[in-house]
């Protein structure tokens, strides 16, 4: 991982970040607040490896990492000995044992090779409420050398007493051309075959790096997207072809109604005078603003309500066929 000036968003953070590096006055714990893909443990990277970076920060720009430096070397490669990656065994949870072994007792050894000691707590929000309380009394008095980050997706989750003790940094959501941009500079992708998984990834870089490099992706966009165009058309037999096709989409069923509902909610927003610039699939208007003029208000309300219980009954397992066979129905 390179410095601050590669992340692109996050202005507002790296602003008090970079003033934390230059001042020298990093506070012994930070919550970095956002969901999954939008660049926490990217940013906690690069934070910890200007804290360590041996360079004097006078000679460096704006406190960037110089990059060169042994500890920024070994910070990339992620063996610094004073960057502490807290790992954890059960996939849904870190117990006390591991923040006990990792971080509470592990603070009170000094640094090795740094003046300071940094622990980053990724999936911070899995802690379990005791690996949380043996967390805090770390937090309420902290060697003077240390700097925690708990990476959060939800930081909710956190125990207030936690989150008081902390400084919180948000992750922003990006604007769909600053992602655009970011997939055509860094991947060299087209913007025409980037533009419906950056607004679909809403702000999410990750979400959206993962949607353009998933063929699956694009597949499920076009068959949404056939399902919609001819739905008002179909048959009864027609809608249960549909339904036995959607139901097939096992793994990426929440997606299928997330671009359903998204899309609906584009109708609605157009159908009432929103701006088309603010539309999630800014590059389809041409439908969304067709389907404006066909469905009336009530019934774009009932389509909606009707997405959100084709959510829900799937989750409880209804039958997926039947399920989408009422959805399509309502939509028709
Ligand atoms: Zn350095």
């Amino acid at each position: 991982m390179k410095g601050f000036r590669d992340i692109i968003g996050q202005e507002r953070s790296i602003k008090h970040i970079r003033d934390a590096v230059r001042t020298g006055h990093a506070a012994h714990a930070y919550i970095l607040d956002g969901e999954k893909g939008m660049g926490k443990k990217t940013l906690a990277a690069a934070f910890a490896k200007a804290l360590q970076c041996e360079k004097p920060v006078e000679e460096r720009e704006d406190g960037e990492p110089c990059g060169v430096c042994h500890s920024c070397i070994m910070a990339d490669s992620g063996s610094h000995p004073d960057i502490i990656n807290v790992t954890h065994e059960k996939a849904g949870s870190i117990s006390v044992d591991e923040i006990r072994t990792q971080v509470v007792n592990d603070v009170q050894i000094k640094p090795y090779s740094s003046k300071r000691k940094i622990y980053i707590i990724p999936d911070a929000c899995l802690m379990t409420q005791e690996a949380q309380n043996a967390l805090l009394k770390t937090l309420e008095e902290p060697p003077s050398y240390i700097t925690i980050f708990l990476l959060a997706d939800n930081k909710e989750m956190l125990l207030p007493t936690i989150v008081s003790r902390a400084v919180c940094l948000s992750m922003r959501a990006l604007g769909t051309e600053d992602i655009v941009s970011y997939l055509q500079r860094e991947k060299g992708l087209p913007p025409h075959e980037t533009e419906t998984a950056a607004s679909f990834a809403r702000g999410n870089l990750g979400k959206a790096l993962l949607l353009t490099e998933s063929e699956d992706f694009s597949l499920l966009f076009e068959e949404v997207m056939r399902v919609l165009s001819g739905v008002r058309e179909m048959s009864d037999v027609m809608i249960s072809g549909a339904a036995s096709e959607a139901a097939s989409y096992k793994e990426k069923r929440d997606d299928y109604l997330e671009i359903l509902l998204l899309w609906f909610r584009d109708v609605l927003y157009l159908k009432s005078g929103g701006d088309p610039e603010k539309a999630v699939f800014k590059n389809r208007l041409y439908e969304t603003e067709a389907s404006a003029e066909q469905y009336s208000y009530e019934q774009l309300g009932c389509i909606i309500e009707a997405i959100k219980t084709a959510g829900s009954r799937l989750k409880s397992n209804v039958n997926p066929e039947y399920t989408y066979e009422m959805l399509f129905a309502a939509m028709r």
